[in-house]
């Protein structure tokens, strides 16, 4: 390939990803080289680079095989000759300076957890990017994404990180006027002013500050005055160039009943989600929580193998997690003995059991061809028909979904299959869900089933 070429190929990513995501991700791509099946290519940060291969490296892939078939795998990587220390960007002097308006104090943030800080917060694949884009508008510098949108199932850190912004802002730049509330506390703040008659004061409030954060967003899905005075809220900040932070327990696309204009509107900045937990990440946090528990149990024992056993057992959200550790604590010092996988298994055996069940590809696939009717081996099996490939491609969905398995293993349980073919089938079936309701009620009912 030639940088001619891979201009080219940049340009038509475009039309793809989205201006948004073209300008931030796809244009600061250089191509270096090509070896080996390899290409090489060139980013500004690792940040970046990270972010390009978990997200669109299957896309860039897919698009420059068509044109140069012997590359099988991508790499971006930031240059030897560029510093990763980058000067740190001046700080925007003339806003700092200005008179805030009488707003400080009025502001009154929700409670902010005092353990949730980015100390206390353990990094591990499934939530890295979270975490850097965190970190990032934490250091209050220029506003670079907007807003900076956190989803995730629950528990998996998506308040922490929030809170942890918070504090950090509030040590490094104690002059900003940081406001973090739930969704729910924005719409109860609205409707009281509302019946107040203090609608302006209200937009005052929202108007004067630096750095607005709404915790579980999609709460004001449906709720149409509230978003509509949300929707005017967000862009009067975004107008004046102020950091919004937002989580919600899914994408934006995929909140039920939020108007189209708010979703687009969330989906301008930088869309990072918290992945599920893996096995590195809780035997992690737990070690962790067990360091920072240490001094209220003094004594306590724990052989070896114990958090790894719960780490392995307990894959659900990190709230259970915790849980599960807070109530072993509890036992063991009551009964005065150390936690072994005796005591463990008494102690925390319906956590256990509730936690048994992992899907796996199989199980998606049975269910998914008993619920259409059709033989296991023809979903499997080439058949290309499309009362076959249309199941086929929901259970492709379901895998993605509900299982931690790659497109490439995905695929290798269809019957061989390329991992390009999966992301066909995945995006294919992201598609219709949003406009064909019977394919939308479908994964749900099957979601359902399987987690059951
Ligand atoms: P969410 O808001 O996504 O539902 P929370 O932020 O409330 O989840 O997290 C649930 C609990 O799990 C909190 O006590 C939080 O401190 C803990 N937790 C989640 N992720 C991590 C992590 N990576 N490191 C340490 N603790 C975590
Ligand atoms: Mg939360």
């Amino acid at each position: 390939m030639t940088k001619e070429q891979w201009g080219q190929l940049r340009k038509r990513l475009l039309k793809t990803v989205g201006q948004n995501n073209y300008t931030t991700w796809i244009e600061p791509i250089e191509f270096r080289s090509q070896k080996d099946g390899v290409a090489f290519f060139d980013v500004p940060t690792n940040f970046l680079g990270n972010y390009v291969s978990q997200n669109f490296a299957d896309l860039i892939l897919h698009e420059l095989k068509s044109e140069v078939p012997d590359v099988r795998r991508l790499t971006f990587s930031v240059p030897a000759n560029v510093q990763t220390q980058r000067p740190a960007p001046a700080p925007a002097e003339d806003t700092a300076a200005e008179a805030k308006p009488a707003a400080n104090g009025v502001l009154n943030t929700a409670p902010l957890d005092q353990r949730f800080t980015f100390d206390s917060f353990v990094v591990g694949k499934p939530n890295e990017l979270a975490h850097a884009a965190a970190r990032r508008v934490a250091e209050g510098g220029p506003v670079t994404f907007n807003p900076l949108f956190l989803y995730g199932g629950v528990g998996l850190g998506k308040t922490h990180l929030m809170h942890a912004i918070a504090h950090e802002l509030q040590q490094r730049k104690p002059e900003l006027n940081v406001l973090y509330l739930s969704a729910e506390q924005f719409m109860y703040r609205f409707v009281q002013a509302l019946r107040d008659r203090k609608m302006m004061d209200f937009k005052e409030i929202f108007r004067s500050v630096d750095v607005l954060m709404v915790d579980d967003v999609q709460f004001i899905a449906g709720k149409d005055s509230t978003q509509e005075e949300f929707f005017h809220t967000f862009n009067a900040l975004v107008d004046q160039n102020k950091q919004i932070i937002i989580s919600a327990d899914r994408a934006p696309g995929e909140i039920k009943d939020l108007e189209d204009r708010v979703k687009s509107r969330l989906q301008c900045g930088l869309i990072v989600d918290l992945h599920p937990t893996d096995y590195e990440l809780r035997l992690g946090i737990l070690q962790s929580k067990v360091e920072a528990q240490r001094a209220n149990y003094p004594g306590l024992v724990i052989k070896d193998g114990v958090l790894e056993f719960l780490a392995h057992r307990i894959s659900t959200n990190v709230r259970v997690l915790e849980g599960a550790l807070t109530r072993l604590f509890a036992f063991a010092s009551l009964v005065g003995r150390e936690i072994d996988m005796e005591l463990t298994q008494n102690c925390l055996s319906d956590v256990l059991r509730a936690s048994e069940r992992k899907i796996t590809v199989e199980e998606i696939q049975r269910k998914v061809s008993d619920h259409y009717n059709i033989r296991l081996s023809d979903m499997i099996g080439p058949k290309r028909l499309r009362s076959y490939a249309r199941p086929r491609q929901v259970a492709m969905y379901l895998c993605k979904q509900l299982t931690s398995r790659s497109l490439p293993e995905i695929g290798r349980r269809f019957g061989g299959r390329d991992h390009t073919t999966v992301m066909h089938g995945v995006k294919r079936i992201e598609e219709l869900k949003q406009n064909d309701g019977q394919i939308a009620e479908d994964l749900e009912l099957l979601r359902r089933a399987l987690e059951a």
